[in-house]
């Protein structure tokens, strides 16, 4: 899994790397099986361009071997129009095997491009089925590497490997047939003298490689500082803690490093070249000076024109015996892009829908725990021995400090995560058992950290009812008391809410998501409130909101407000994990417990924005020190 994406492309590689060696697949029949299952639906194309490649490799060597009769009947001949007919022939198959090429090269990208089409579509669809802890246990970047390089370099193996070795043999096989027909002596001479000269080439790459390697891992060190610090909660953190000059500093090292790197990599193998450069002019010496040694002392048949044919056919064999001789490599590292994608479809998802899921007619909303227990990590419970009971129509708020599990415990209701111990009931049906859709459809969560998409405001209001209609779109806005704000901007409904909803303050963007999932209208409704400072007059406006959330609906409050705790018909107070305090507000004040320490440090601040007007909240008269944000 660790395997960095098999570095194609760029400073491609002609050699393995240790860790590359140790993580090499097993090259099984099934995981054969398993790349060309996605060839499969375009085999038609596939023998196509086999067939392109067969011809137009053929003919690709025509013109070397042709070059031998121009030679010998054109020129020794003095037979011009011999000449002429023989060098429109080379011309023409020249044309056609490039022509062919082109062929070749729109159905290997037409075939690459539909199997990475088929492969991003089944890899997003996967990973949108994975469950809450994949994508809160890997790196998101990660994930995006996979969909994006990953498959990218599977088209490359199938534009470039799979092509390469097909028309690498070929052209090959084509060229010695006509070596060994001038001659076999020279022919076995080329033979041996090829490899010789293409091997030593190989090792150049290898410095090349370590410091294009290096190269990028400076690269990603600086992509890293330039996300973090130019992100905009980066840059308010550097700007709050006056960090630029230290931002920059690091900014400058990671850069000079870098173009340091780039001039080395780019100066790489330049000497080693110049050597082998001369070396391999060796190989059509030595076939001029035995060729020629047997024409003048051995009486040979061999004409000036079979030699350079020869020649010419031995500097046509370095490209594609070079290439063949790295396709092991390449090989591997098909295989292992092959395996690490594979390996993302295999997961399986935590959380499925049952084998035979249930799909009541109705809900109303109902939730129930029993003995419930929750772990992220075993042995580190979350959760333990959670009971409780909600029944239709009524609600309940869940207070507890930060940490204590409450969003914990609201996420085991649609399924986020699954509960390790105990059984959670909606609608008196195990949640295990109904329909996964069924249930998530009838539950509506407004969280603390609201996501808003980044378009207009009545896009995001429309994912979560896409027919609504404009009158239900005002409604659901004017019951979340956002429609008086939306009516003072320009436009209204099609105002832009920014990246993430970032033009919005934190009330209005609670608000939208309100009327939001007041358009979803779901039976059961959750509501994070969010735990930052708000002032007085946004606080109103949340609470006028989510009243009617709750009055006519099952729902669950997970508060940090006063207002909103009393809005509810029982309080659960929720400590490491566990309820310690039930019952109504004015029964659990005067326990002097748990839930009064909250009411002291956090809740008095509905006290002082003037919101608590309740009995007890005058009775109390207690310190209304404010917390700012606990989490
Ligand atoms: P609350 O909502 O009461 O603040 P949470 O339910 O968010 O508490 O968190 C309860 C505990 O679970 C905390 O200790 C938190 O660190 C831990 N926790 C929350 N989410 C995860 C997660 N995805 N993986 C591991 N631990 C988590």
């Amino acid at each position: 899994m660790s395997m960095r994406p098999a570095g194609m492309g760029r400073g491609m590689r002609n050699f393995l790397t240790e860790e590359e060696k140790e993580n090499a697949p097993k090259v099984t029949k099934e995981l054969l099986a398993r790349v060309f299952s996605w060839l499969k639906p375009y085999w038609k194309q596939f023998v196509l361009t086999l067939i392109c490649i067969l011809i137009s490799s053929v003919l690709s060597i025509l013109p070397s071997v042709l070059t031998g009769e121009i030679i010998d009947q054109g020129l020794y001949g003095r037979n011009l129009e011999v000449l002429i007919r023989l060098i429109l022939l080379s011309l023409l198959v020249t044309f056609l095997s490039n022509l062919i090429g082109v062929a070749e090269a729109f159905l290997n990208a037409w075939i690459a491009q539909h199997i990475t089409f088929d492969m991003r579509n089944e890899m997003f669809r996967h990973l949108e089925s994975m469950s809450q802890r994949f994508f809160t246990t890997n790196n998101q970047g990660d994930i995006v590497t996979r969909m994006t390089s990953d498959v990218d370099g599977v088209k490359r193996v199938i534009t470039d490997t799979f092509s390469s070795i097909l028309s690498n043999s070929i052209t090959l096989i084509v060229a010695m047939v006509a070596m060994f027909q001038r001659n076999w002596i020279l022919a076995i001479l080329g033979i041996i003298i090829v490899p010789l000269f293409a091997i030593p080439t190989r090792r150049a790459g290898k410095t090349r490689w370590s410091l294009t390697k290096e190269a990028q891992e400076c690269n990603d060190q600086i992509n890293g500082i330039l996300n973090e610090t130019l992100s905009v909660s980066g840059q308010t953190l550097v700007k709050l803690f006056c960090k630029e000059e230290e931002e920059y500093k690091k900014y400058e090292e990671a850069n000079r490093k870098m173009i340091d790197l780039n001039i080395r990599e780019s100066m790489a193998g330049r000497w080693f070249r110049v050597i082998i450069s001369t070396v391999s002019s060796i190989g059509p010496m030595l076939l001029y000076l035995v060729g020629g040694i047997l024409m003048m002392k051995y009486d040979s048949d061999l004409t000036v024109g079979d030699i350079t044919v020869l020649v010419t056919l031995l500097s046509r064999m370095y490209g594609p015996v070079n290439q063949l001789l790295n396709i092991q490599v390449d090989w591997i590292r098909s295989m292992a892009l092959f395996t690490r994608i594979f390996e993302y479809l295999d997961m399986e998802p935590e959380i499925k829908n049952p084998p035979h899921p249930i799909i009541p007619d109705k809900a109303t909303g109902a939730v129930r725990f029993d003995h419930v227990g929750f772990y992220y990590e075993y042995p580190h419970h979350i959760l333990k021995n959670v009971s409780f009971e909600l029944k239709a129509g009524h609600s309940v708020a869940i207070v507890g400090p930060s940490g204590s599990g409450k969003s914990t415990m609201i996420n085991l209701i649609p399924r986020l995560y699954d509960a390790t111990g105990g059984v959670v009931y909606f609608d008196e049906t195990d949640v295990k058992r109904l329909d996964l859709t069924w249930l998530r459809s009838n539950i509506g969560i407004v969280t603390q950290d609201t996501y808003l998409f980044n378009g207009t405001i009545r896009e995001n209001l429309l994912y979560a009812k896409p027919d609504a209609k404009e009158r239900e779109l005002i409604d659901a806005c004017e019951k979340a008391n956002i429609y008086d704000f939306i009516q003072t901007q320009p436009d209204g409904l099609d105002t832009m809410v920014g990246n993430r909803g970032l033009k919005l303050s934190g009330g209005e963007k609670q608000r939208i998501s309100i009327a939001r999932v007041l358009l979803k209208n779901p039976a059961l409704m959750i509501f994070d409130e969010a735990t930052s400072a708000l002032d007085s007059i946004s606080e109103q406006k949340i609470q006028a909101a989510i009243d009617p959330l709750i009055e006519s609906r099952t729902s669950i409050l997970i508060a940090h407000r006063l207002s909103t705790i009393l809005a509810a018909d029982e309080i659960l107070v929720l400590k490491d994990g566990k309820i310690v305090e039930r019952g109504q507000h004015a029964d659990l004040v005067r326990k002097g417990g748990v839930y009064t320490e909250l009411y002291e440090t956090q809740f008095g601040a509905a006290v002082n924005a003037g919101d608590g007007q309740n009995e007890e909240g005058r009775v109390a008269g207690w310190n209304a020190s404010y917390t700012e944000g606990e989490d």
